[in-house]
C-alpha cells in the first residue's frame, strides 16, 4: 500500500484524498486536521446562512468515510507543540499539504489596530464557532459599520450584519454569537471598494442576495458608480462583471423600501486611516480615487470620513509558513511544480501541496477539484519510487508516542451528536460547539 497523509480536511484536502483513492486501489490516506472537526472552511468559513454551500459537507463526508480514508483530528503539524514536518514525513510515503491560507492581509494604515477594528476572518471565525475565535463584542455599542473590500467575504460579513434574529436562529451559529447579533443595533453598513464597480471581486449571485434581505435597503449612488467608464458602457466587460453592473444599475434606479437597515455600497474610496473616538475606532478616513485607465486607481487628495464603531477589514486571506516547508513570502504560498513542493528550486520527493497554500486564496470551492487533481496526478506518477520507503503500517501508535492523541471518526460523530442534542434543547437545529473544551469533551464521549 502507498500510505499518504493529507494535512487539512477542507475541500482541497478532501478532494485530494478522493482523487487518490479513486484513481489507485493501492492507496490509503490519513486526513489530518489540527481541529477535532473536519471540513475546514466549509465548516468554519462558509456563512451559516448559506445552507446550500454548507451541504457540501455531505459530499466531503462521503470521502472521509471511504474505507481507505481515515480522519485524524486534533493533530497539529508544525508550529509550537505540533508534530514536526520532518517527523510526519517519516510516517508516510507522501504528504500533501492542504492547509489553506490561515491569516488575513493587512491594510497597513494608521489606526488599523484600534479596538473595534477587526479582520473579517476574525468576525467569520466567531460566528462560525471556530474554537480559536475571540468574542469581543463585535457589534456591541455599534450603530454604523464599515466593511473594507468588495469580495465575497465582504458580502458575507455585510449580509450577516444585516440579517435579523429570526433568520439567524435557523442556522447552526453558536448561541453566544446569535444572541449578540440578534441584539445588534447596527443599522448602517458601508461596504467600500477602492476601485470601481466593474472591478469588484464579488460574484453576482452573492451580490444579489444583499437585495433580498428583509427590512434592508441597498443604497448606491449612480454618480459614484458612473465614475467607472465600464458602468456607463459595460459592453466590453466579461459576462460576470456585466451581470454585477446590471444588478447595481437596478438598485440605482429602484426607490428606497424604507427598511430598518441600509447597506451602502461605495466605490473609488481607499482607506487612508482609522480615526479614534474615546479610545476605539470612531470613523474611517477614505481617499477618493479615480480610474487610471489601466485597471488601477490614483488618489485625488480629497478625503471623506465615514462614522463607524465597527470596522471589518475584508481584503483577502494570506497563507502562513509552516516550519520545515519552503514558503514564498511574496505570494503567501508554497513553491511547487504541478503540486510537487520545490525546495531550493528542485522537486522535494514525497511532498505536495493543493488548495490555497498552492495557488493563493482565490476561487470558489469547486476550484479546488482541478487543483487537487493536478497534485494527485503528480503524486501517483511518483508512487513507484515513493512506495520503496519503509513507513509504519499504522501511524497512530507513532503519533501517540509523540504525545498526540488523534480524534478519529467516532470522536467527530460524537461531536455531531452533541451539537444536535444542544440544538434540540434550544429548539433549534444543530448548534455548533464554540470552544476547545466542549469539543474535546464531546469527542471523548465517542471514544471507543
Ligand atoms: P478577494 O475576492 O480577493 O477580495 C478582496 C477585496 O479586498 C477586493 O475588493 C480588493 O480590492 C480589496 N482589497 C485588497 N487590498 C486592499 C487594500 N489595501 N485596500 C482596500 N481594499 C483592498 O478576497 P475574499 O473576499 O477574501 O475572498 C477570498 C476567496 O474566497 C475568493 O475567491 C472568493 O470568491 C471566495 N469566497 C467565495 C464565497 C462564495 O462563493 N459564496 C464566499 C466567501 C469567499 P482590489 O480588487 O482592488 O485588490
Amino acid at each position: 500500500m502507498l500510505r499518504v497523509a493529507v494535512v487539512g480536511s477542507g475541500p482541497s484536502g478532501c478532494y485530494t484524498a478522493q482523487g487518490l483513492v479513486q484513481q489507485d486501489p493501492s492507496v490509503c490516506v490519513d486526513v489530518l486536521d489540527r481541529l477535532p472537526c473536519p471540513y475546514g472552511l466549509v465548516r468554519y468559513g462558509v456563512a451559516p446562512d448559506h445552507e446550500k454551500i454548507k451541504s457540501l459537507q455531505n459530499n466531503l463526508r462521503t470521502v472521509l468515510e471511504h474505507e481507505r480514508v481515515r480522519f485524524l483530528g486534533g493533530v497539529q503539524v508544525g508550529g509550537p507543540g505540533g508534530l514536526p514536518v520532518g517527523r510526519l514525513r517519516e510516517l508516510y510515503h507522501a504528504v500533501v499539504y492542504c492547509v489553506g491560507a490561515a491569516t488575513d492581509r493587512h491594510l497597513q494604515i494608521p489606526g488599523e489596530d484600534l479596538p473595534g477594528s477587526w479582520s473579517a476572518t476574525e468576525f467569520v471565525s466567531w460566528y462560525s464557532a471556530h474554537p480559536d475565535a475571540v468574542d469581543d463584542g463585535f457589534v456591541r455599542g455599534a450603530r454604523s459599520a464599515v466593511v473594507i473590500g468588495v469580495g465575497n467575504v465582504a458580502v458575507d460579513v455585510t449580509r450577516m450584519l444585516a440579517r435579523g434574529a429570526a433568520e439567524l436562529s435557523r442556522t447552526d451559529m453558536p448561541e453566544g454569537a446569535l444572541a449578540s447579533l440578534a441584539a445588534s443595533r447596527v443599522t448602517e453598513i458601508h461596504m467600500v471598494g477602492r476601485r470601481g464597480p466593474s472591478q469588484a471581486r464579488f460574484t453576482t449571485k452573492e451580490l444579489r442576495e444583499l437585495g433580498a434581505l428583509p427590512d434592508t435597503d441597498v443604497v448606491v449612488d449612480p454618480e459614484e458608480l458612473a465614475l467607472d467608464p465600464a458602468f456607463t458602457d459595460p459592453s466590453a466587460l466579461p459576462a460576470a462583471q456585466r451581470r454585477n453592473i446590471e444588478v447595481l444599475r437596478g438598485w440605482a434606479a429602484a426607490p428606497a423600501k424604507g427598511g430598518a437597515r441600509r447597506i451602502r455600497l461605495r466605490f473609488f474610496l481607499r482607506p487612508a486611516e482609522l480615526l479614534a473616538a474615546d479610545g476605539r475606532v470612531g470613523a474611517v478616513r477614505l481617499e477618493r480615487t479615480v480610474p487610471d485607465g489601466h485597471g488601477g486607481v490614483t488618489g485625488t487628495g480629497r478625503y471623506e470620513d465615514i462614522a463607524a464603531q465597527l470596522v471589518l477589514r475584508s481584503v483577502g486571506y494570506r497563507g502562513v509558513p509552516l516550519d520545515g516547508l519552503p514558503f514564498d513570502a511574496g505570494t503567501g504560498t508554497v513553491p511547487h511544480r504541478g503540486g510537487r513542493v520545490l525546495r531550493d528550486g528542485a522537486v522535494a520527493p514525497g511532498e505536495y501541496v493543493a488548495g490555497w497554500i498552492k495557488r493563493g486564496p482565490t476561487g470558489v470551492i469547486g476550484t479546488n477539484r482541478p487543483c487537487a487533481k493536478e497534485t494527485v496526478t503528480s503524486l501517483l506518477a511518483d508512487a513507484p519510487a515513493l512506495v520503496r520507503a519503509q513507513v509504519p503500517d499504522d501511524s497512530v501508535p507513532a503519533l501517540r508516542a509523540e504525545g498526540v492523541e488523534p480524534v478519529e471518526w467516532a470522536g467527530w460523530q460524537a461531536i455531531e451528536r452533541v451539537e444536535a442534542a444542544l440544538g434540540a434543547s434550544l429548539g433549534r437545529g444543530a448548534v455548533k460547539l464554540p470552544d476547545w473544551e466542549s469539543l474535546r469533551a464531546a469527542a471523548r464521549s465517542g471514544a471507543p
